[in-house]
């Protein structure tokens, strides 16, 4: 039996912008991200995005030490303009594993009622 995992909340660790994998970015990301930081879409795009390896999307770029482009001081610098897939998780989508390193995650240990180990 596998044990629960709750979500308290964000503890702003960070953790979420240093995993492997892409941002990827909608149409609306990118307009909303581009007005955020005073460019135009195509300046935006030069600058902060890079074609995913599936070549299906746009995505974000990463820093040299894989986290994302847009943390600095272990904060969100486009915070209040992120993209959808950041707001999304880990409530509307995860990864396996995810409960090891987000710091809002509770693993909440299932232990089997009498009955389940009776039939076990
Ligand atoms: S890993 Fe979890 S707690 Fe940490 S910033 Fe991301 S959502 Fe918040």
């Amino acid at each position: 039996m596998s044990d629960k995992v709750q979500f308290i909340g964000c503890q702003r660790c960070g953790n979420c912008c240093r995993v492997e994998g892409h941002v990827r970015l909608r149409d609306a990301d990118i307009a909303r991200l581009a007005a955020f930081l005073q460019l135009s879409e195509p300046e935006f795009i030069q600058q902060y995005t890079e074609v995913a390896r599936d070549r299906r999307s746009l995505v974000l770029k990463d820093q040299a030490n894989n986290a994302c482009i847009f943390l600095a001081n272990n904060q969100c610098r486009v915070y209040v303009a992120k993209p959808l897939q950041c707001g999304g998780f880990p409530l509307r989508w995860h990864v396996p594993g995810w409960e090891k390193w987000c710091q809002g995650a509770r693993v909440i240990p299932v232990t089997p009622n009498r009955k389940q180990v009776d039939t076990a």
